[in-house]
């Protein structure tokens, strides 16, 4: 069982075992959340966005949505959403992103591939940079316009709206919840969220 808050800004690492419901709350809204899951055994298998888009021929995660991995395998399964559809097209913000997409000087702006980074070097996992992958960004609103450009847009989640997924085998979660402050992703203001781990009776 877990029910931790996860600060605005930081990263969090966290086991999700076969069967059990994992539920991501974004207590204030419009917060992203910039996850990614390993097989808890083997971090070489990984949420892959490429199969799982391919084989729902949807690119927006909501309920129903079975997160695939690089092998294929059935990760987690989405049960619960009441935000609607979450991104997984946009990737995590880096320092080479924030320089790139707004100015020189963001470059030293905290960001969620050094968050990401930084969990997995605090962690006995043996993980590195190759295992920061294509992630999800839970709450966050990248609609794909007509002409097949991605935008970053004003949230569609809002103060107490969640997803909740069933564990299909055991998992490694690696969340960063994200601290950029130059896009609408977070409303400009990022905000704590809450993660519960339980057994469904
Ligand atoms: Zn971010």
């Amino acid at each position: 069982m877990i029910d931790t808050l996860i600060p605005a800004g930081e990263p969090w690492m966290g086991v999700v075992r076969r069967g059990q419901a994992f539920r991501i709350v974004d207590l204030e809204g419009n917060q992203a959340v910039d996850t990614l899951f390993y097989n808890a055994d083997d971090t070489h298998e990984h949420y892959s966005a490429q199969n799982t888009i391919q084989a729902q021929s949807r690119i927006y995660l909501t309920t129903g949505s079975v997160l695939l991995s690089n092998r294929g395998r059935s990760m987690l399964r989405i049960e619960d959403d009441t935000c609607g559809r979450h991104d997984t097209l946009g990737g995590a913000c880096a320092c080479e992103s924030n320089m790139v997409r707004y100015a020189l000087e963001k470059r030293y702006m905290h960001s969620c591939r050094d968050s990401f980074l930084l969990a997995i070097a605090r962690d006995d996992r043996g993980m590195n940079k190759r295992d920061v992958v294509s992630n999800i960004n839970f709450f966050m609103n990248v609609p794909v316009t007509p002409d097949g450009k991605l935008s970053f847009e004003d949230g569609i989640s809002a103060p107490g709206k969640y997803v909740e997924m069933r564990a299909e085998m055991d998992v490694t979660v690696l969340v960063s919840n994200c601290p950029q402050l130059n896009n609408p992703c977070n409303g400009y203001n990022p905000t704590p969220v809450r993660m519960l781990v339980w057994d469904p009776s």
